[in-house]
């Protein structure tokens, strides 16, 4: 069966945040910050995974006036693009496979990963509650079945889509629409400012700004879920002034506000400069190699077309050694069977990022490296594999022996990928001051936490992390508040579908909810379209593959001036012509069928 490799935007889900009734204005003399104020019982900052998780968790729990705020226009964060899946031990999908892990393995695991700089009972927790974060994604409609292996992990732990596509989309689009079917608000385009406290340092409400200013939303309790600080050059440098200059593989809106905000009302933090750089991104357009095309076989070669390290060591190894090498880069080298083994390839080999070649020493001529060398290079690693040792760099896992043609190579460097460090948690994700004590009514989770990865986080851990503590912060964030007063009537409503942006001019189309698809830079983009009293109201791209930013600016840019004036004719975004051109003529197609 078909699985859609789903990235559902969320937006046409552009909130009014108001006060009492929907039909109150926010244009105008009234619209001063005073008019403006309005309450929430639970105000969770940043619609990522961990934030998205921590809402519906609560609702779940029994939560009724939950809100969500996110300063993008769009929700994902850089969970949309995390590639790899969902660490978990003792799961039943583990079982399925025969393969032995347990509790205390994944903590080891995690722990040496981390250089033991991690707060050992936040893993013990992290460990403990994966198999839940698993199911829990798959009983709100996700797809985590398939067992794989990644750096740094003994067996086989982490857990991925059935068609072995990118988690992110997959969760994200879960989340969505967990976050719709719950009538969880979105506010979009909302930037949260301050966490406001009262004399007693405890949580009173968020401070928020949009378009039209800045006004307060009143809580008796805040999940932080604002990620890290990756796409924050200064305050990378800040913390850690050898990373300067360097790309990074982050969302614009990774720029660490909940640092600033935690900050200000006295939180304390924890490893601020263990910064992770991704080994594997393509050093041109940034595209993150997932670590699984290694798991699955790949190997790493210099332009000097010789091996020189353990494929499967840890992040920061891999990473430091690819520095040492020609230029600070290197070729990711696979083979046919390593492509199909796993989607996530042909995004890559779409985006036109990945050389191939019928022959070894073809793919050498291309990459500029020397065809000898890389041949003998690819027998000798054929025959380690084989007997399964390798005794230049003690590589365990090799998948495949890499001889069947056709032979790929992508060019790699290491970039900016996770901040480690981040706001101080204990194991219910309350936020400690620097005194050592919770600060009342605020929790935290994702990676504007610190102390779950230590000095190296491995790969799927990051979407084990914003699962497992999203969950335990919506939990608490309910149960404070039930201690508090207990949960109030929404006050914020979600939109029911036409949301901020309305068509200019009338329209004539058939009633009705339509799919289309186009073609996209790196592959097919498929949308959904609502008509509405013959007006197209709703426009939701379900599937896109294309990389980095390129879609946000897209999505952003067009489909609101397709349901404003009601027709695909639109300009298209500079930098995103083919995206958005792809979902022009997605739209148009879906279209078709509503004449
Ligand atoms: P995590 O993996 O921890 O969930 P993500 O990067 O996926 O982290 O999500 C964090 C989200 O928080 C992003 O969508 C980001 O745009 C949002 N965000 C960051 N700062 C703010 C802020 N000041 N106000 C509202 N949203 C924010």
């Amino acid at each position: 069966m078909k699985k859609i490799s789903a990235l559902l935007l969320a937006l046409t889900m552009v909130l009014t945040p108001l006060t009492g009734c929907g039909s109150s204005s926010t244009n105008g003399a009234s619209d001063t910050p005073a008019t403006r104020d309005t309450s929430a019982d639970i105000v969770v900052i940043g619609a990522g995974g961990a934030g998205m998780t921590a809402a519906i968790q609560a609702v779940q729990d029994g939560a009724t006036n939950v809100v969500i705020v996110e300063k993008m226009p769009i929700t994902g964060g850089n969970s949309v693009r995390s590639t790899g899946g969902l660490n978990a031990a003792e799961t039943k999908y583990q079982e399925r496979d025969g393969i032995e892990d347990s509790i205390d393995l994944m903590v080891e695991d995690t722990m040496k990963g981390g250089k033991n700089l991690n707060d050992e009972a936040l893993v013990r927790t992290l460990a403990e509650n994966s198999a839940a974060a698993v199911d829990w994604v798959n009983d709100i409609g996700g797809d985590l079945s398939v067992v794989g292996m990644f750096g740094g992990a003994s067996v086989k732990r982490i857990h991925r889509p059935t068609d072995t596509s990118a988690v992110g989309p997959m969760l994200v689009t879960t989340l969505n629409k967990k976050v719709k079917e719950l009538g969880i608000p979105v506010l979009l385009n909302t930037k949260a400012e301050e966490i406001l406290v009262d004399s007693n340092g405890a949580v009173t409400g968020v401070k928020v700004s949009d378009a039209e200013g800045t006004y307060t939303i009143n809580a008796k309790a805040v999940v932080l879920a604002t990620g890290g600080f990756g796409a924050n050059p200064e305050m990378v440098v800040k913390y850690k002034p050898d990373l300067a200059g360097f790309d990074t593989t982050n969302h614009k809106g990774a720029t660490g506000d909940g640092i600033v905000m935690a900050e200000k009302i006295g939180a304390a933090f924890v490893d601020m400069e263990q910064i992770q750089t991704h080994p594997t991104v393509n050093p041109t357009d940034q595209t993150m190699y997932t670590e699984g095309v290694r798991g699955n076989g790949a190997i790493l070669v210099n332009k000097e077309g010789k091996r020189f390290v353990n494929e499967l060591e840890t992040r920061d190894v891999v990473s430091a050694a690819i520095l040492e090498q020609t230029d600070g880069q290197c070729y990711l080298v696979f083979d046919q069977a390593v492509r199909d083994s796993l989607k996530a390839i042909e995004e890559y080999i779409n985006a036109g990022i990945i050389f191939e070649s019928d022959t070894v020493e073809g793919l050498a001529e291309q990459i500029g490296v020397d065809p000898a060398a890389l041949k003998e290079t690819m027998d000798q690693y054929a025959g380690y594999q084989a007997s399964g040792t390798d005794p230049d760099f003690g590589r365990e896992s090799m998948e495949v022996p890499l001889t069947k043609a056709k032979f790929y190579a992508g060019l790699c460097a290491p970039a900016i990928h996770h901040t480690m460090g981040g706001v101080k948690i204990n194991t219910q994700a309350q936020v400690i001051n620097t005194e050592g004590n919770v600060i009342p009514g605020l929790f935290a989770a994702g990676e504007v936490t610190g102390g779950v990865h230590g000095a190296n986080r491995l790969g799927g851990n990051a979407v084990a992390d914003i699962v497992v503590f999203g969950r335990i912060a919506g939990s608490g964030a309910h149960a404070y508040v039930m201690e508090n007063g207990g949960t109030t009537e929404p006050v914020i409503k979600a939109a029911t579908g036409t949301g901020e942006v309305k068509p200019e001019v009338e329209a004539n189309f058939k009633d009705g909810t339509y799919t289309g698809v186009g073609q996209g830079k790196g592959g097919p983009i498929t949308v959904e379209v609502v008509v509405k009293d013959g007006e197209v109201v709703e426009i939701n791209v379900t599937e896109i593959s294309d990389t980095k930013g390129i879609y946000e600016n897209a999505v952003e840019g067009v489909i609101p001036q397709i349901i404003k004036k009601q027709t695909t004719e639109v300009d298209v975004v500079g930098g995103a012509t083919l995206t958005s051109q792809g979902i022009m003529d997605a739209v148009a197609k879906a279209l078709e069928a509503a004449k």
